[in-house]
C-alpha cells in the first residue's frame, strides 16, 4: 500500500478515534442501559409534557464524570424532536455570551449547559427569570441614566449537568422544577452490556467473560469502560493475539490499573493517608497538596470510587482509609493503629 493510501487511512481513523465517544453513545434509549429511576422519570416528564403541549420543565443531572449525563440531554433531545444546543459554564464567560445563546434559540430547543457549577454568579443571576419566566432581563447603560428591558424568549429547556452538586447555589437548584437527579454508579453487569454493545459497534469480538474482566476494572463508569476497551483492542491488535483475558489482563497492568480498578493516583491516596497521616482524618486539601495534585479532581474523579469500593469514608473531620483500604494495600491495618 503507498504511502499517501496509509496516511489518509490513518487520518481517518485518527479522526473515528476522536470522535469514538460520539460514535459510541447510545441513540435511542433501549441502547441507554441501566440508571432506570432516571430513565422512569424522564419519561413521565416528557409525556406529560407532550400531553398538555407544553414545553418540558427544566432538569439537573448531577454524577461523576462519564456517567451518562450529556448522553442523557441527546436522548431528551431526540425524544422532544428538537434541536439541542449545547454550551457549558466555562465557556460562558460574560452575560452577553448567555445572553446571546438565549435569543438565538428557537421555540422547543434543548439548552445543555454542561459543568453549571462553573457558571459566573452574575451570570446566574441572568438566568433566573430566564427559566422562571421566558424573559431576559437587559440592562442599557450605566449609572443613573441604565435602563433595563425585558425580551420574551422562545419556550426552552434548560438540561444542566455537574460533577459537584454542592457548589450549586440554592436559588438555582430550586429552578429546575422538572427535577434534580443523580446519577447511580453501574453495576458491573451493566457495564459489560456496555461494552459488548460497543465492541459490536467498534468490530471488536469479544467474549462475555472477557467483557466482565474489563468491567470489573471500569470504576463501574461507561466513559472509563468504553476507553479500557479501546486500549485492549490495540494492544492485542499490536501483539497480534486474541482479545483475551490475557492480554486484557496486560493492558491494564500496563495502564497501571489493579485488579480492582484503582489507578496509581488511587493508590497514592490510599498510601498517603496511611503513611503520613496515620490512615486520616485528613483534609482533601491537605491529600491535594502532598501529592501535587489538584483538590477538585481528587473530589470528582477519585473519591467517588475509593468510597463505593469502601476503601475510604468522609467523616466530618477528613477522609478516613478503612480497613478494606489496607488491606488492599496489603498493609497491616493494626500495626498503625
Ligand atoms: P457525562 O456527560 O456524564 O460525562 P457522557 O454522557 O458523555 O457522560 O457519557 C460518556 C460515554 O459513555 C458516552 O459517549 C457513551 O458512549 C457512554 N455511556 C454513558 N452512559 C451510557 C449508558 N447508560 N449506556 C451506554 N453507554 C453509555
Amino acid at each position: 500500500m503507498d504511502s499517501i493510501k496509509k496516511t489518509e487511512i490513518r487520518k481517518k481513523n485518527d479522526k473515528k478515534e476522536l470522535f469514538l465517544d460520539q460514535t459510541l453513545r447510545p441513540n435511542t434509549w433501549n441502547e441507554y442501559i441501566g440508571q432506570e429511576n432516571i430513565k422512569n422519570n424522564v419519561f413521565v416528564l416528557l409525556e406529560a409534557a407532550k400531553e398538555r403541549g407544553h414545553q418540558p420543565e427544566h432538569i439537573l443531572f448531577y454524577g461523576s464524570p462519564g456517567l451518562g449525563k450529556t448522553t442523557l440531554a441527546y436522548l431528551i433531545s431526540k425524544e422532544t424532536g428538537h434541536q439541542i444546543k449545547i454550551t457549558s459554564g466555562p465557556a460562558i464567560e460574560k452575560v452577553g455570551d448567555l445572553a446571546s445563546i438565549l435569543t438565538n434559540l428557537s421555540p422547543g430547543d434543548i439548552l445543555f449547559i454542561d459543568e453549571i457549577h462553573r457558571l459566573n454568579k452574575n451570570i446566574e443571576e441572568i438566568l433566573y427569570p430566564a427559566m422562571e419566566s421566558g424573559t431576559l432581563d437587559i440592562i442599557i447603560g450605566k449609572g443613573p441614566s441604565a435602563r433595563t428591558i425585558q425580551l420574551e424568549l422562545p419556550p426552552f429547556t434548560l438540561i444542566a449537568a455537574t460533577t459537584r452538586i454542592s457548589m450549586l447555589s440554592a436559588p438555582l437548584r430550586s429552578r429546575f422544577s422538572g427535577g434534580v437527579f443523580r446519577l447511580e454508579f453501574y453495576s458491573n453487569e451493566e457495564i459489560k452490556d456496555i461494552i459488548k454493545r460497543s465492541a459490536s459497534i467498534l468490530d471488536i469480538e469479544i467474549k462475555d467473560e472477557v467483557a466482565l474482566e474489563i468491567a470489573k476494572r471500569s470504576r463501574f463508569t461507561p466513559r472509563t469502560a468504553n476507553f479500557l476497551l479501546r486500549r485492549c483492542r490495540d494492544f492485542a491488535q499490536v501483539s497480534k493475539k486474541n482479545l483475551n483475558e490475557n492480554t486484557v489482563n496486560k493492558t491494564l497492568t500496563m495502564l497501571g490499573i489493579d485488579d480492582i480498578g484503582l489507578s496509581q493516583l488511587d493508590r497514592q491516596i490510599l498510601e498517603n493517608i496511611i503513611e503520613k497521616f496515620k490512615g486520616g482524618p485528613v483534609g482533601l486539601g491537605t491529600i491535594a497538596m502532598a501529592l501535587s495534585e489538584e483538590a477538585p479532581t481528587l473530589e470528582e474523579v477519585n473519591e467517588p470510587y475509593l468510597i463505593q469500593l469502601g476503601l475510604i469514608e468522609r467523616t466530618p473531620r477528613g477522609r478516613v482509609v478503612t480497613e478494606k483500604g489496607y488491606q488492599h494495600l496489603k498493609i497491616n491495618y493494626n500495626k498503625l493503629l
